[in-house]
Order: structure tokens, then sequence, then C-alpha cells
């Protein structure tokens, strides 16, 4: 199952287009895309039943983040081993945890401002919680995860490194967290552990790994996070980005205005985002 946030409506998309969950449901579920990650379980079985044959064509440009306001968001740093590698760090031993503060998440294809000439880009795979976790055994990991969806953990690196280390803030500037274009559930995606995921920046590619490479995958971070804190259901967790960053590029290279990133998950799909200059204000 694909489900989509188009205009702030729940929808599921088929090869035809999209079919609006309330108006299926009438009204059980839906629109409201959050308030249906309350209520996974249900809603999964429920959506088994949703009548697809009559999907409306849709505008991808109306597409939004699958889990556009949760309550925590989480990010990893240093979870693919060349990437660790080439930032000359060591493979950490628990998993570098920062937060993008949730209002900086955006749709899949918005246009995201460039608040500094060091904007640096890192593909992810994001899981979206569907049910509850606390304290959750790792082998009980991927019971909790509604579904996998792309990410883009955009990184202002001169703030990201500003007064020791400000992860949280360089890396939650306005539309830094673009996701999308829909949240897949994992009888959909094939083998999680083995996905391939990339980025290109004007469709040279930078950025081409699979997701066999992570350090922790999506069920430890899901045991090692929720030993500590509830994970709640529509959280997000981007899991960390591979190698190929613009800031290890010698020289470093950023983006400037006027390019476009796609990031694309095998099994999942794209998502593309054009960088432009922060009006004046
Ligand atoms: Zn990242």
């Amino acid at each position: 199952m694909k489900l989509a946030n188009l205009h702030n409506r729940a929808v599921l998309i088929t090869d035809g287009g999209a079919t609006d969950v309330a108006e299926a449901s009438s009204g059980l579920f839906g629109p409201d895309v959050q308030a249906i990650y309350e209520n996974w379980s249900a809603f999964r079985e429920f959506a088994s039943t949703i009548d697809l044959s009559a999907p409306e064509p849709f505008d991808e440009a109306g597409l939004q983040a699958p889990s556009p306001v949760p309550r925590q968001v989480f990010a990893i740093g240093l979870n693919y081993r060349a990437h660790a590698e080439e930032s000359g760090m060591d493979v950490p031993a628990v998993p570098a945890t920062f937060t993008k503060f949730p209002a900086s998440l955006t749709g899949p294809f918005a246009d995201v401002e460039l608040p500094a000439p060091t904007v640096d880009w890192e593909v992810e795979l994001v899981a979206v919680i569907g049910t509850r976790a606390d304290r959750v055994a790792e082998s009980d990991g991927w019971s909790h995860v509604a579904g996998l969806t792309v990410g883009q953990d955009i990184s202002e690196r001169t703030m990201q490194f500003a007064a020791g280390n400000q992860f949280s803030l360089g890396k939650s500037y306005r539309g830094f967290g673009p996701m999308g274009p829909w949240l897949v559930t994992l009888d959909e995606v094939g083998d999680p552990d083995d996905l391939g995921l990339g980025c290109s920046v004007d469709g040279v590619t930078v950025q081409d790994a699979r997701t066999s490479d992570l350090i922790f995958g999506v069920p430890r971070l899901i045991a090692e996070l929720s030993a500590v804190v509830p994970l709640l259901p529509g959280d997000v967790i981007f899991t960390g980005t591979p190698a190929g960053v613009g800031i290890t590029a010698t020289p470093p290279r950023f983006l400037r205005a006027g390019e476009t990133v796609e990031s694309w998950i095998e099994g999942i799909g794209s998502i593309r985002n054009r960088f432009v200059e922060m009006p004046r204000r």
C-alpha cells in the first residue's frame, strides 16, 4: 500500500492516480493523515477493503510529507560505514542521534530556500512509526513501522558545526526535511535491509549506495531509541546518509540557487527539490 498526503488529505496511490481515504471510508479514516497513524492497525485492516478501481489523476506538486506533523523526528548520523570513513570518524558504538525539528519537514517536490552558502544534501531512508514502541526488542522492531519513505536530511554545515556541534539546528532550517513521495508499507518494499538509494544534483549522481551498508538497521534503531523514550505513532526516523555528501568532496561542494536535487530509493520512489535564493524580507 502506498499512503500519500495530497493537499492535506490522506490518499492511497495506485498506477492510475489517487483514491481519497475519507471518501472511500465515509469519514471513518482521514482526511487528516496524521490521525491515521494513531489508528494504524485498524486502518491497515480497513485499507485492504477500499475499492481502488477508480483512482483520480493528480499533480505530484500537490503531494506533502506523508507524516506532516510528527511529535518526534529522530535522525541518525554516521550510520553508513562508507560515510563514517569519508567523514574521518570511527564507526559509532551507539546510534549518533539528533532531531530535525518537525517544522522543518516539507513535501517531496517543494522548493527549499538556501539560508547560507554551505548547504549540503543527505539522501536517507525514512521510517514512520505505526504503533507505539516502548522498550521494544530489536526482533520486534519492524512490527512497529507503518512504512518507509524517501527523505533528504538537508544540512547547513556551518551551523551544524558551530559552537561545538549543533546538528539539530543546522539540519532544521525551513524546508530542510523534504520527504515522500508517499509511505510504502513493508509488504510492498522488497527487502528493506537491502535497498538501493541515491541522489543527484542537476542530474549528476553524487550518492549511490544500499541500505545493507547501514551500521544500525531500522529494527536496531527502534530498539535503541525506544529504550530511552517511547516512539509514537507517526514519529519519523531519518536513518542516516551514505557516502557522497558535498562537504567531504575535494574541494567541498555545496548547493547553489537554481540547482535541483533528486533523491530515490528502490521500491519506494523519488523526490525532487529545487533550491532557491532566500527571499529578502
Ligand atoms: Zn543525515
